[in-house]
């Protein structure tokens, strides 16, 4: 008997994570790893906690959400509450081009953790401290360093000498655990980077073994051209390719989806690399200031986008931005000037309708797409419903709902999919041997309740969670615990 169990799923529907059809068993879990997994009846020590599934609940590896912007959360809001109550054991921070290393001033993380740090390991140690729920692997993101060695204002390529800083940049990430480099192009200052900039940065992270993911230049008009440019990169730096949030924004763009997977499979077929995430809305989200200006704004962009977050003006929040405009007796380019003129308004975050649910169809069915929340943890607003819902949303509309995905497929895509492609070793799959990521839920309970009124709702259906062995949600309540881990980056072999 190799080791005590602390925990055993009895009689459970279990998803073991690599798409194979539901079993009936029990889990055993000890010492933060799988002891076993499937028909066999699990021996359990006097000590150890039973967790009765009642030959209902289904026992899968806890979820990973690959595309969040969890790098300050970590710090901010510990017990990831947002993430735990919809399954997930383990996030990839650092996306569209944001890390939180280094820190070097020129971002919000550094006044939230009360220091600054050059790089990954910097990172690691401001975040350790205080632990936190879930584990996380991080990108090096390209705005970060771009941002600490040009600025976040230059519309301009970089020297010989910056491209050579950030390229270091990329690769101490890689040596110290990264998963790869992000991009987030239609960003400041990302943006002014030009395609043999990015090819040359993720080369470096193809060295490390690394992906390159990106928050494409467009996903709407020219959606297809940047797709494109995330394929060449790849081929011209060595690098796998991952496309984060796929999506066509704007409706005559709406159909493209499927158009963008046909070239992605084509490529693939080529020799290519590249996978990709969604989250199931028909709504984006992210920074106001970004997207419009007192400039630029349409009563179009006004009549489809709402406040999530505004500092200087809590009352907008909920609110769409025409409706603000017309209660408040202003002009659309008045209203946006306030906004970015008050001490905070630049923070402002947005919420955009812009997608077809067709669209989310496409997306949901392709076997290479994983589940990626985007989820933007600022609680003080009325944050975008995927910060909570993605992971059961998905269950109760593709899986239950519309029977696109089966639940073993779905579980597939959350768990040994990302796990392999972002390198969580030993994770994402319930074997003997493997860490205790582990999620039981009800398979017809399990959904989302947030809404774009009501966004902090958590969902219903989990019944447990349990990190790195550690149980950390119990039938509707968190339990404090702090297991999670900030993860190496490791390839698998295969
Ligand atoms: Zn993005």
């Amino acid at each position: 008997m190799p080791s005590c169990a602390d925990f055993v799923v009895r009689n459970a529907l279990i998803a073991d994570g690599t798409g194979s059809p539901l079993t009936d068993g029990d889990v055993a879990i000890g010492d933060g790893r799988i002891l076993s997994a499937g028909a066999e009846p699990a021996l359990a020590g006097p000590s150890a906690i039973e967790l009765d599934a009642r030959g209902e609940l289904v026992c899968s590896p806890g979820f990973i959400d690959v595309h969040t912007h969890d790098d300050a959360a970590l710090i901010q809001h510990p017990g990831l509450e947002f993430k735990v109550a919809q399954g997930c054991t383990s996030l990839v921070i650092g996306n569209c081009g944001f890390s939180g290393f280094p820190a070097t001033g020129v971002d919000d993380i550094e006044s939230i953790a009360g220091a600054t740090w050059p790089d990954l390991d910097g990172y690691r140690s401001a975040v350790i401290g205080g632990g936190f729920a879930c584990n996380a692997v991080t990108l090096v993101g390209h705005n970060t360093i771009r941002m600490v060695t040009i600025g976040r204002e230059d519309p301009r390529p970089a020297s010989a000498a910056e491209l050579a800083a950030m390229r270091g940049h990329v690769e101490r990430a890689m040596e110290q655990g990264a998963c790869g480099l992000s991009t987030g192009l239609i960003y400041k200052p990302g943006k002014w980077a030009p395609t043999e900039e990015i090819i040359e940065l993720a080369g470096a992270a193809a060295n490390g073994g690394g992906l390159y993911a990106t928050h494409m230049r467009n996903e709407g008009d020219y959606l297809l051209e940047s797709v494109a440019e995330a394929i060449r990169i790849g081929t011209e730096s060595g690098c796998l390719v991952h496309i984060s949030h796929h999506k066509a924004a704007g409706r005559p763009n709406w159909g493209k989806v499927a158009d963008s997977l046909a070239t992605i499979d084509r490529a693939n077929s080529a020799g290519s690399d590249v996978t990709l995430d969604f989250y199931p809305y028909t709504a984006s989200s992210g920074p106001m200031a970004e997207y419009v200006s007192a400039d630029t704004i349409t009563p179009e962009w006004a009549a489809q986008n709402q406040f999530a977050t505004c500092p200087p003006f809590p009352g907008y929040q909920g609110r769409k931005v025409s409706d603000v405009a017309a209660s408040e007796g202003i002009a659309l380019p008045d209203l946006i000037r306030r906004v970015f003129t008050a001490p905070g308004g630049l923070a402002a975050i947005s919420i955009g309708f812009g997608m077809s649910e067709d669209d989310l169809v496409t997306n949901v069915r392709h076997p290479r797409m994983m589940i990626g929340s985007d989820g933007i943890p600022e609680l003080d607003g009325l944050p975008h419903p995927r910060l909570f819902g993605t992971f059961p949303r998905v269950f109760a509309e593709y899986v239950r709902g519309r029977g696109d995905l089966s639940v073993s497929e779905a579980v597939r895509r959350m768990t040994s999919l990302p796990a392999d492609r972002f390198g969580l070793a030993d994770r994402g799959r319930l074997i003997p041997g493997a860490w205790a990521d582990v999620a039981v839920f009800d398979p017809v309970a399990f959904r989302d309740v947030a809404t774009f009124e009501e966004p902090k709702r958590e969902p219903e259906g989990l019944h447990w969670l349990i990190v790195n062995g550690i149980l950390t949600y119990d039938r509707g309540r968190h339990t404090g615990a702090r297991a999670g881990r900030l993860l190496r980056y490791e390839p698998s072999s295969s």
